[in-house]
């Protein structure tokens, strides 16, 4: 796994949490590309939060504002609705 280190997300409180259901998903990992900001892909393609060292951790990402709109498009992208967004 070659994970990039995280990157800033900006200061203070995160404006939502995208919650992933990696029981639904099928690990092609389009929200990766949607939000490289956020995401990575674990060595079998499931989306991985920087800065959590193995699936199991980092299931609630923190979603800067400056996010919110590409994690709502994959939300609704997500062909196993597998990603929601919650409040933090
Ligand atoms: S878009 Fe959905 S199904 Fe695809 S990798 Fe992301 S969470 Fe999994």
């Amino acid at each position: 796994m070659n994970l990039r280190a995280p990157e800033p997300r900006g200061a203070g409180t995160p404006a939502g949490l995208l919650h992933i259901d990696w029981t639904k998903c099928d690990g092609r990992g389009l929200c990766t590309e949607i939000l490289p900001e956020l995401l990575a892909r674990d060595d079998w393609g499931y989306p991985l939060a920087y800065g959590y060292g193995s699936a199991g951790a980092g299931s609630n990402v923190p979603v800067p504002d400056t996010l919110l709109t590409a994690a709502a498009d994959a939300v609704s992208l997500c062909p196993r609705q597998a990603l929601t967004l919650v409040d933090p």
